[in-house]
């Protein structure tokens, strides 16, 4: 029997396109995590070899029960709306275990527009390496099943690039862009179908009690759902030094979870508008501003759902008042949830700084420390890493002493900081930029072992394992990227 469910291809027809991967005629295995496999019991891939593994996962060999489809969807992307975006270069296979499982870089689909369909090997390795990073990290995220080398050439920016495929296991897909897709079409039906999709597959615990048609009260759950796990989910980015690069309103998820590994980063020095994204010229998805954008998104959301809560038994001529309150509702609901956010991002920094009870005074305090931190030009992680030695009086050569930092460790030190708490949320490796840079260029000679290497250390953030300090150092001069880049 086989394990693939499609509730997916149940829907609407117009929430997607089907269409078969592209062929490959050398596709080579990379990587398959086994341990995902297990864990999702997709019996299909595990015990085969691993040339079958490499067919299965460039999409040459399709598994049966498995509906390869493009799912549709729209978003604004650095603030413009785009009605039609769509997996462009990417294949949905049908959900194991209530996952979706997605090729990306698998060919062309009818949402390809002008592209090729086709990914780089090195953002499948970027991918693969920081997906798998984050999850270890604690964040919640799409997770990485398996690496494939197509043994082709694409053509990207800076020349030929050896080509990738790279399958994505996801708690779904659902986007703010895939209700916009809808809303931009003025489909209220199909809005409605996705709400009860999004309920069905990620059930906020006051949805169990409402009736078929509350789409008023879905439509707010969804919205208050939606609030809390992307607070958590941007707290938790910024309190690893974690820049997404592109949170357009496509990439970003109903499930809260991570989604689209472009031209993320880590912040080496801290900074509080760092961004290396090369097309983010203004820094709208810069470090700091990821709570202000995610709040932004939410909203787009509610711009969906609008007609939703307005709807009830009214006269044409009271139809613009509904409305109006309908906006009011949502306004209300949305503004006094989301202070949540900069609660979410104290907390964590609190836990940080070896604080377990955050009181409002802390917030001054972490303010202290992150501009002493950029004052100085500190290393986010180690800065955070070597705190408990700030704690013992010896002389500590990390950490310039400078009145900003007498000043925090005056009022730090009366909170009773917590060292082992303080290593438990500091993590020591964390997928420098550097690192995956030189793992991908020595991949591209062919040499997988530095990939192999960083993905085995990036297992046990937290824990100091037996590695050359070359894996939880900053770059070098010469080492440091300054730009990442979207790599389609
Ligand atoms: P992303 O930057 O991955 O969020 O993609 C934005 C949009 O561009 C999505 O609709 C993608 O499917 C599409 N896209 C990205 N790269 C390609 C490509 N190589 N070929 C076709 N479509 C692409
Ligand atoms: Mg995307």
């Amino acid at each position: 029997m086989s394990s693939f469910k499609n509730t997916y291809s149940k829907l609407p027809h117009s929430f997607y396109e089907t269409s078969s991967p592209a062929s490959f005629s050398k596709p080579e295995l990379i990587i398959f995590n086994e341990d995902l496999a297990c864990d999702l019991d997709f019996q299909e891939v595990l015990n085969i070899p691993n040339e079958r593994l490499a067919q299965i996962f460039s999409g040459q060999e399709i598994l049966p029960g498995s509906e390869p489809l493009a799912l549709a969807y729209a978003g604004y992307q650095f603030g413009h709306p785009v009605a039609v975006l769509g997996d462009g270069r990417a294949h949905y296979l049908g959900e194991i275990k209530q996952h979706d499982i997605q090729l990306k870089g698998s060919g062309q689909t009818p949402f390809s527009r002008r592209g090729d369909g086709r990914s780089a090997l090195g953002p499948v390795l970027r991918e693969y390496l920081i997906s798998e990073a984050m999850h270890s990290l604690g964040v919640p995220t799409t997770r990485a099943l398996a690496a494939v080398r197509t043994g082709e050439e694409v053509v990207r920016q800076f020349g030929a690039e050896p080509g990738g495929v790279f399958t994505r296991v996801a708690s779904s897909h659902i986007r703010v862009g895939t209700f916009q897709y809808f809303a931009f079409k003025g489909d209220i039906e199909s809005i409605k179908t996705l709400v009860d999709y999004t309920l069905e597959r990620h059930p906020p615990q006051i949805h169990k009690k409402l009736g078929a048609n509350h789409y008023k009260e879905k439509s707010l759950a969804l919205l208050k759902s939606l609030v809390e796990v992307q607070s958590q989910l941007v707290a938790h980015w910024q309190s690893i030094g974690f820049i997404h690069g592109v949170m357009n309103t496509d990439n970003f998820s109903l499930a809260g979870i991570t989604i689209d590994y472009g031209p993320c980063a880590f912040m080496d020095e801290f900074n509080f508008h760092q961004k290396f994204s090369s097309i983010d010229h203004q820094g709208r998805y810069s470090f700091s501003n990821q709570t202000q954008i995610a709040k932004w998104n939410i909203l787009r959301l509610a711009d969906c759902l609008i007609p939703l809560i307005s709807e009830g038994k009214y006269k044409e001529k009271e139809k613009g008042e509904e409305k109006e309150r309908a906006i009011n509702i949502v306004e209300h609901e949305l503004m006094s949830l989301f202070p949540l956010f900069e609660a979410k991002r104290n907390e964590r920094f609190a836990l940080k700084l070896g604080i377990q009870n955050y009181q409002a005074e802390d917030s001054e305090l972490i303010t202290t420390f992150l501009t002493y931190l950029e004052t100085e030009k500190l290393d986010f992680t180690l800065s955070f890493r070597k705190l408990p030695e700030l704690l013992e009086n010896s002389k500590h050569s990390f950490y310039p002493d400078t009145p900003l930092l007498k000043e925090f460790l005056e009022q730090w030190k009366k909170r009773n900081p917590n060292s082992s708490l303080m290593e438990q949320i500091n993590p020591l490796y964390i997928p420098r930029n550097h690192l995956i840079q030189k793992a991908i260029d020595l991949s591209y000679q062919g040499d997988d072992s530095y990939f192999h290497k960083l993905h085995q250390i990036f297992k046990n953030p937290y824990q100091e394992g037996p590695y050359s300090e070359e894996f939880c150092s900053p770059p070098t001069e010469k080492e440091r990227v300054e730009k990442t880049y979207c790599g389609t």
